[in-house]
């Protein structure tokens, strides 16, 4: 299941992150921004629990979340869209996953793997451009193996070939994207996307 952002802002701020003259500093900023929207629609059906309080009026019959959450971005691109997942849960616990391709075979291989204490916690694994899939469910893969069970997928831009890959591999896990492009190129670049992420944030 894929589910996209069709909040205004967020087709604004993917316009210009899609805009080949936006400079790195402004990249930057418009990442978190779609980041934190992805965050909250990634978290948008979190348990609560019941918590009363004393507001300074009268009793007020409130409610806080009711289970640990973690973040996990796939390593290096992943990075980019972590701040804002900090920012809006303080309490998140973060792993880290860190993938490479293995060129003779073309297979994501994790040559770094830290995880928190996964059990009774949404995780949500992070990565911004979901192309062929195979990164994203081999990451799901770990942090399956690690004890997580209530997990999302959470991109900037999904294509229909890794949206696929994931589905197939982890049909429990949802995936929450800004959006959801064409295809793929034959150099495996998403279609219209927005290039390199990772070059385009850290202006390699
Ligand atoms: N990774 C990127 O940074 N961009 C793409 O289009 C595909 C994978």
């Amino acid at each position: 299941m894929i589910r996209t952002l069709e909040h205004p802002l967020a087709h604004h701020v993917l316009t210009h992150l899609r805009d080949k003259t936006t400079k790195p500093a402004l990249f930057r900023t418009l990442s978190y921004q779609i980041s934190l929207l992805l965050a909250l629609e990634a978290t948008r059906d979190l348990a609560v629990v019941r918590k009363k309080v004393e507001t300074p009026l009268e009793p007020f019959d409130g409610r806080v979340l009711a289970k640990p959450l973690a973040v996990v971005p796939i390593l290096r691109a992943g990075l980019g869209m972590l701040q804002p997942f900090h920012d809006a849960f303080p309490d998140v616990s973060v792993g880290y996953v860190g993938l490479e391709r293995d060129h003779t075979t073309a297979i994501a291989r994790s040559y770094y793997c830290k995880l928190p204490p996964l059990e009774h916690t949404r995780v949500l694994v992070v990565d911004p451009m979901l192309a062929t899939g195979g990164s994203a469910a081999q990451a799901i893969s770990l942090v399956k193996e690690n004890g997580g069970r209530e997990i999302v997928f959470v991109c900037i831009v999904a294509a229909p070939e890794g949206v696929a890959t994931v589905e197939k591999a982890h049909p429990d896990v949802p995936i929450i994207a800004g959006a959801l492009d064409r295809a793929l190129n034959d150099r495996k670049y998403i279609l219209p996307g927005l290039g390199d992420f990772g070059d385009r944030l850290y202006g390699t």
